[in-house]
């Protein structure tokens, strides 16, 4: 039996692409996503990326990332898998040393600031935010647990409305 083989993941040079407002894309199989492995149900498929590079209106290298994929995890409720779909899009700009990075103010609803690179690992942004995007505790909108205790009060119902009548006499 051989080995699969491992793709290096790739690198890129943010500030580059922000300067040309280039686009990179590609795809990354969750099952090479170490960190983000413990948080699925099942290691199959792989998430589509694009990262489209800019510089901001204040002048920052920047881009965008969207992500588009499913994430099978396990419903918090009923225990059996959930389809997660990840249809995202977020911005980001770059800083070139980690005191600048720490500099900055977390600012809500703002770009995220992140350290910049000329190898730039993008797999690694990718699992960063396919962390962020799995709920803390994911669960079924329409859940059969949540469907049977339903019926369990279907059940208790006819003698509520007993109950009912009889207080009316
Ligand atoms: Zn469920």
């Amino acid at each position: 039996m051989t080995e699969p083989v491992v793709e290096p993941a790739p690198t890129i040079d943010v500030f580059a692409l922000a300067r040309a407002h280039g686009h990179i894309e590609g795809h990354i199989e969750l099952a090479r996503l170490a960190r983000l492995a413990p948080l699925l149900a099942a290691s199959g498929g792989a998430i589509d990326w694009r990262l489209t590079g800019a510089i901001d209106s204040r002048g920052r290298p920047a881009a965008t990332l969207e992500l588009h994929g499913t994430l099978v995890v396990k419903c918090d409720r009923c225990g059996l898998n959930l389809d997660l779909p990840i249809d995202s899009e977020s911005s980001l700009w770059f800083v070139t040393s980690e005191r600048e990075l720490n500099a900055q103010p977390i600012e809500v609803g703002e770009s995220e600031a992140l350290l910049g690179s000329r190898h730039f690992s993008v797999a690694q942004l990718v699992e960063d935010e396919l962390i962020l995007a799995v709920p803390i505790s994911p669960r079924h909108l329409h859940c059969r647990v949540a469907e049977e205790s339903e019926t369990e009060l279907e059940r208790y119902r006819p003698l509520a409305a007993l109950a009912a009548l009889k207080s009316r006499h």
